[in-house]
């Protein structure tokens, strides 16, 4: 198969969805590799490394002129010109947010399996998993900068010192984001609350963590008692597919303490605080009420070369069925299957259709 690795252009984003060592295995099986020049730059990674494993070579226009493109980010809207029917896109995409990029899918008649809707049998979502857990780590380390004063915010140390209380995290949604997010805030000392609707999932958290944090059921009522003690706010729920439901209204914000701070990772989901919109690593925080908003929808990209390093890992095994097998590896392998968006010219996807009121 022909395989073509564009360069990602959405702001900031500098990872890049194949290593040299990933071409090399897919040229030694006998297919193709276009590589963008410049692709792997911003993962550290030359473009003598990918023609060394033996890949050509060229342009975007080469790269996506491929039978399978395979990427990071969804295509922005200066990408939609190379959407066309015969071809294979293979990338994060959640178009249950992005009703454009959806339209110009079904109108290009483009094949799309979005890696975030992949899902094993147990419903754990491989390529989430690793994003989620950078996004996770780095969700703590963006609220304890932005917690600074000189940079707007209440002016507390997370972990606090000896003889003053550490500040406060609440995180909202225990899944790969929230475990991760509560792994470094306890690292930082801080007091973690973790709130979820799945009670096996508060079980493990408080398994795993001895009890160190405080678990409670997710519920409006909850997150309006915890809300003036406060200081990180992080948003860390996935309904898979389907747009975040916002859990913290706009009436709720003048519950919290002026400069306290919201880093709602779901934001790529919509969010699942009502007054978040998407924000970039340029300009990635705004004021509401006098609480400061994070809404980066590619955190990771903040730290490309561990995030193409962890993506690749997980996204690599599939590369490999599509390349080896084309469309006949989604009717082989149910959870690539479930990663199908969009299909000559339909949805596919019942979370994304239910989004938009369209049919599946
Ligand atoms: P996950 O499925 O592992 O966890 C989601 C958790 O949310 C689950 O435990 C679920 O029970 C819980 N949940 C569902 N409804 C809830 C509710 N009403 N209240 C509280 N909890 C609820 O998902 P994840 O991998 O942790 O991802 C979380 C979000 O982070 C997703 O929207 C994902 O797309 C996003 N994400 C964003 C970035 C970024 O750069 N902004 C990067 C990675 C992931």
């Amino acid at each position: 198969m022909k395989i073509g690795l564009p360069k990602e252009i959405k702001v900031k984003e500098n990872r890049v969805a194949l290593t040299p060592g990933g071409v090399g295995t897919l040229i030694r099986r006998g297919h193709t590799v276009t590589v963008e020049r410049g692709a792997g730059v911003g993962s550290g990674i030359q473009d003598s490394e990918y023609e060394a494993a033996g890949a050509s070579m060229g342009t975007a226009a080469d790269a996506w002129a491929a039978e399978m493109v395979v990427k990071v980010k969804e295509p922005i809207a200066s990408e939609y010109q190379y959407l066309r029917p015969d071809l294979l896109l293979f990338t994060y995409l959640h178009l249950a947010a992005d009703r454009p990029l959806t339209e110009a899918l079904l109108n290009a008649g483009t094949t799309a399996v979005a890696y975030e809707t992949v899902q094993l049998e147990d419903g754990s979502l491989p390529l989430l998993t690793p994003m989620s857990e950078v996004a996770g780590r780095l969700s703590v380390q963006a609220g304890a900068y932005h917690l600074q004063k000189p940079v707007g915010g209440r002016g507390v140390l997370l972990g606090g010192v000896p003889g003053v209380q550490p500040g406060h995290v609440l995180i909202v949604g225990g899944g790969v984001v929230g475990t991760n997010a509560a792994k470094m805030a306890m690292g930082l000392g801080a007091k973690v609350t973790v709130l979820d609707v799945s009670h096996r999932r508060l079980t493990y958290l408080d398994d795993v963590f001895f009890g160190r944090l405080t678990t409670m059921m997710s519920s409006e009522a909850n997150i309006r008692a915890l809300l003036p003690d406060t200081d990180l706010l992080i948003g860390a729920v996935l309904i898979p597919g389907a747009k975040a439901p916002h859990l913290v209204t706009r009436d709720m914000l003048p519950l919290m303490q002026e400069g306290s701070v919201i880093v709602d990772v779901a934001v790529d989901q919509g969010g699942c605080v009502e007054t978040i919109h998407p924000t970039t690593h340029d300009d990635p925080t705004y004021v509401v009420d006098g609480v400061i908003h994070y809404g980066v929808a590619n955190m990771p990209g903040a730290v490309p070369r561990t995030s193409t390093f962890a993506l690749t890992n997980a996204t690599f095994p599939y590369v490999l069925l599509l390349a080896d097998q084309g469309l006949a590896a989604l009717q082989r392998n149910p959870a690539l299957m479930l990663g199908l968006n969009t299909y000559g010219g339909q949805l596919t996807y019942q979370g994304v259709a239910d989004a938009f009121g369209m049919s599946s």
